[in-house]
């Protein structure tokens, strides 16, 4: 018999291949593919029996899935709060109407109110600040929920992006200390990573958000994020970064052992992991 887990959200990189070139990016050398659907419905089942009641689709890319949308509406129908945490490029108004009534969040990363700052971060192109903002009202009225997730790094410190929060008024706003995952981001620490004191002055410049008049920032040091996620890979794995490093679980085990034996309740549920969603 598993052991009882408060863990009631779980994200899914369904897919480690992506468009974009994110330096920091710690999510697209998984090394696996993803399951097939009719595989992938049987984890969604099994994630469901365990009690997730909302799931996120993360990548890489997720619209890079040619099944993402079929995964939304299934885990819809199994009681699931379905979220996409993508990096909008593929995202048109008619895909988001299409698909509105399946999605409940959409998540968009957004690192830095400047195109010039997300090319060299390597988060588009060019033109992924106003695409994104240009989403925003569609999200919004096509009733979905929007989330901005921001990672904090050396070319953003010090950047104050409460006018670029204020224009896209998400319902939820995250912003993340750039996490150094052995093996995957190695390149980019030298150049990109922040201390604690850096990461705390962004957050101390933003700590007087207030988002739609009630929501404050949720802010995550790299120690808050470090094992407090449930994650599954595209093959349909458990993955877990504790120490900073990739392990990998199959999900059965992991079920059987119970999610608390492999994600630290303590710091999912003291960053807020369960929240109205
Ligand atoms: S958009 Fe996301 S998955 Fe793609 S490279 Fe950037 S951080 Fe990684």
């Amino acid at each position: 018999m598993p052991a009882h887990s408060a863990i009631r959200s779980v994200n899914w990189h369904l897919i480690s291949a992506c468009n974009y070139s994110c330096r920091f990016c710690f999510a697209r050398n998984l090394g696996e593919q993803p399951v097939p659907f009719s595989e992938g419905l049987t984890i969604l089942a099994h994630l469901a029996d365990a009690g997730m009641e909302k799931i996120n689709f993360a990548g890489g890319e997720p619209l890079l899935h040619p099944s993402l949308f079929d995964y939304c509406r299934a885990a819809r129908d199994l009681g699931m709060t379905v979220s996409i945490t993508t990096n909008g490029s593929l995202l048109s108004q008619k895909l988001i109407e299409e698909h509105a009534a399946c999605i409940d969040w959409l998540a968009l990363s957004v690192d830095s109110a400047s195109e010039s700052t997300e090319k060299r971060l390597g988060r588009g192109y060019g033109q992924h600040v106003q695409h994104c903002i240009d989403l925003s009202d569609t999200i919004r009225a096509a009733g979905i929920r929007l989330k901005i997730n921001t990672t904090v790094t050396q070319l953003t410190w010090e950047e104050d992006m409460a006018d670029f929060i204020k224009r896209t008024s998400p319902d939820r706003w995250k912003v993340f200390q750039m996490l150094h995952i052995q093996g995957e981001n190695d390149d980019a620490v030298a150049d990109l990573a922040v201390t604690d004191e850096q990461f705390q002055a962004f957050c101390a410049r933003h700590a007087d958000v207030v988002l739609h008049g009630v929501v404050r920032p949720v802010f995550e040091s790299s120690a808050m994020i470090e094992g407090s996620y449930f994650m599954i890979t595209p093959g349909g794995c458990v993955k877990t970064d504790t120490g900073r490093v990739i392990r990998k679980y199959p999900l059965a085990d992991v079920l059987q052992v119970g999610i608390s034996g492999f994600v630290n309740e303590e710091l999912y549920l003291g960053r807020g992991g369960v929240y109205a969603w």
